[in-house]
């Protein structure tokens, strides 16, 4: 028993030795196929697409190394292809790049692009010629391109600075008389538009655009000193001519009734004529800065109140129905009370001349920020849409009004501007044609010194 119990022990040692090795012989020859194939798929990249079918099993595994050769051949003409197409965009994108460049070179005004805590990025030739600087770029813009004016921007910021503030484009306006100060030490007069740069709702920095004006500057200089000669010399005789008819005048009672009405057309005529004189000087004083404001604080409600009756006079004659509104709540600013007089005149006066009889003209005070407020509405004839950005030029009559029997030089509104800028506030106005006008002065609450050029 115990030696048929040792043959059976070894007879089964034997047989597991067998199958041990059996086993291990089978896992290798299902096993290396699909590891050379790891490998294989291992080694594929760009330049090693080339893979040929190695696997030789007759099974799934030779199945799947044809399928992996197969997607490397494809693969391989994707890349290209890829590749191919990224190239060409590139040198698209470098061509633009170049046309772009050499635009921004090319244009004859200063520009320059900053980013969002105001460093200059980019500056075109025209800016670096226009400033005298060496170099703009990683300089900050308040520093490299000191702009001068007459009339600061509302917030005393460096117009770039005060565009990246508020987001909105600023521009120089005709009275603000920019210039920036060269390298050099040289006043180059300019007039600028900043931009932001938004994309989408984020600001990624400014444009700013700038431009040189001597000429434009000279041109204008002249006219007002032709316009200021010219209408002080003709004041003389024309003061002469008005005496000379008063005396006539006093005479008139005898005369027939043709001649009469002559000389009240002359009259009449010359009335006009030293009008618009006044406002000529007037005009022209204002832009030689020989007006300047005198602050003095004033109840601005009596100032409308006054007004008011004037108002109600020239209503009444006119045939319209006046509308006054003063907040109960005594109103005081900071201003020059003469200049701000002259405004009001002005635009209480158009309103009543251009709005037709059975109309009605509104004058309204009130409160604003820490200023004021005044509007004055009419229900006339209104501003013809595509004019209205000519509103505020000297001798601009609209079209709708040189057809209608009113007398007017176009100076009026144009003074306006002038004395609310001088006096820091703003003058806008709403309007549409046959809709009638508001004109909204904005006053703040104390006069600001100006920074001089
Ligand atoms: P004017 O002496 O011609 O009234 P202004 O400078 O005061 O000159 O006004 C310029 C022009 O603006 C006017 O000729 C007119 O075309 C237009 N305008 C001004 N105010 C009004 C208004 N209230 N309603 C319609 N048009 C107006």
């Amino acid at each position: 028993v115990r030696s048929l119990a040792l043959a059976l022990f070894a007879v089964g040692g034997a047989l597991l030795a067998l199958a041990a090795v059996l086993a291990v012989l089978l896992a290798r020859s299902l096993t290396g196929p699909l590891r050379a194939l790891t490998g294989k798929v291992e080694r594929l990249r760009p330049e090693h697409w080339d893979l040929r079918p190695s696997v030789g099993s007759g099974d799934e595994v030779e199945l799947l190394d044809r399928v992996v050769v197969d997607l490397a051949a494809r693969l391989k003409v994707l890349y290209e292809h890829l590749e191919e197409e990224v190239r060409s965009r590139t040198d698209e994108l470098a061509k633009q790049y170049a046309l772009d460049r050499a635009v921004l070179q090319g244009i004859d005004a200063g520009v320059l692009s900053v980013d969002k805590e105001g460093m200059i990025r980019q500056a075109n030739a025209a800016a670096l010629r226009l400033t005298g600087a060496e170099g703009l770029v990683g300089r900050p813009v308040a520093e490299a391109l000191d702009i001068r004016s007459h009339r600061q921007t509302s917030s005393g910021l460096h117009p770039v600075l005060q565009c990246l503030k508020s987001r909105k484009p600023v521009r120089s306006s005709h009275s603000m008389h920019a210039a920036i100060l060269r390298a050099d030490q040289a006043l180059l007069p300019v007039t600028f538009t900043a931009t932001p740069l938004l994309v989408g709702r984020i600001l990624q920095g400014a444009i700013l655009v700038f431009q040189d004006v001597t000429e434009e500057r000279q041109v204008d200089y002249m006219k007002s000193e032709f316009i200021s000669l010219a209408s002080h010399q003709l004041r003389t005789p024309l003061s002469a001519l008005r005496w000379y008819l008063e005396l006539f005048s006093e005479e008139a009672e005898a005369m027939p009734d043709e001649k009469k009405e002559y000389l009240t057309e002359m009259r009449t005529s010359v009335e006009r004529m030293v009008n618009l004189l006044n406002a000529l000087l007037h005009s022209a004083k204002l832009e030689e800065r020989g007006i300047e404001p005198e602050a003095r604080t004033v109840d601005l409600s009596q100032v409308v109140r006054d007004m008011a009756v004037e108002l109600r006079e020239l209503s009444r004659a006119a045939g319209l129905r006046a509308e006054v509104s003063i907040p109960a709540k005594k109103l005081s600013l900071e201003t020059d009370v003469t200049l701000l007089s002259i405004v009001l005149q002005n635009l209480v006066s158009n309103a009543v001349k251009y709005a037709p009889r059975g109309g009605k003209v509104e004058l309204r005070l009130a409160a604003h920020g820490k200023g004021a407020e005044i509007r004055v509405t009419d229900t006339g004839i209104g501003i013809p849409a595509g004019e209205q950005e000519r509103v505020f030029q000297k001798f601009f009559r609209a079209k709708n009004v040189r057809t209608l029997d009113t007398d007017g030089n176009g100076l009026g509104l144009h003074i306006s501007l002038t004395i609310i800028e001088k006096l820091g506030g703003s003058l806008t106005f709403k309007s549409a044609e046959g809709k009638g006008a508001t004109f909204v002065i904005r006053l703040p609450a104390h006069l600001k010194r100006k920074r001089r050029a």
